[in-house]
């Protein structure tokens, strides 16, 4: 008998595969990340129809054949559809979605990533959180995880305090001083500053409890995207809509 996986799992990625098919891209808590065949799902009364949508979060019974994995079953667990009711959370989640993927390797433990994914996108969907504010929570996140983790209490050259002169080094996410900063930093303003910081600091189910201009998240957006480059080599598609 073919072995049997099952898992809760988040699909991160989507493709057409053949007439009817799709091949999926699994984010799992003790699986890793997986890809799976889905039989059948283009057809128009596909039962999983719904298991080969992006955003679909589902309990699914996969089998091994070979070298390839076969969706069986799955069971949705809960569901983010109504993040395509909005353009703006659909855009941030399809960014979200994107992230974990590039960030992820097969066969690699990818537990924090998927708790960090499955945290952002309830808080996307079901709160009233600025889809921005869960962006830049999730970006910061992904840094904590992948061993970056900004540091922004002092200028990381000298150790000063801040004051109204705060600069990121883009390449390596340091947050200096004005005596301390050099050609590959950028200004960040002192609003966009503590607002990360408090984003970086309170847990997704807070987060709808902090007041911040839409311009100082999108001045955050740009700094984290440029350092996301900087640190992973890997440029963010869907970040150049938002
Ligand atoms: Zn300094």
């Amino acid at each position: 008998m073919n072995q049997e996986i099952i898992t809760k799992a988040i699909v991160i990625k989507s493709v057409n595969y053949k007439d009817n098919d799709k091949i999926l891209t699994l984010l799992t808590p003790e699986h890793g990340k997986i890809s799976a065949s889905l039989r059948g799902a283009n057809k128009p009364q596909a039962k999983l129809k719904f298991a080969g949508q992006l955003f679909c979060f589902a309990e699914f019974c996969l089998v091994q054949y070979g070298n390839n994995k076969t969706v069986k079953t799955a069971t949705e667990i809960e569901s983010f559809f109504d993040v395509a009711k909005d353009f703006e959370k659909l855009s941030i989640g399809s960014s979200l979605l994107e992230i974990s993927d590039k960030i992820t390797k097969e066969g690699e433990n990818c537990y924090l990533v998927f708790l960090n994914t499955l945290k952002a996108l309830q808080t996307l969907v079901f709160s009233s959180t600025s889809p921005k504010m869960v962006l830049t929570k999730y970006m910061l996140e992904v840094f904590r995880i992948c061993g970056y983790e900004l540091i922004m209490d002092r200028c990381k050259s000298c150790g000063a305090k801040f004051n109204n002169n705060i600069f990121m080094n883009i390449e390596t996410g340091a947050f200096v001083c004005k005596l301390c900063k050099t050609d590959e930093c950028m200004a960040v303003s002192l609003g966009a500053f503590n607002i990360m910081k408090l984003v970086s600091n309170t847990d997704y189910l807070n987060l709808s409890s902090i007041k911040a201009h839409s311009h100082h998240l999108d001045e955050i957006l740009v700094l984290l995207n440029a350092n996301f480059t900087g640190k992973f080599d890997i440029i963010i598609k869907s970040l150049k809509n938002i």
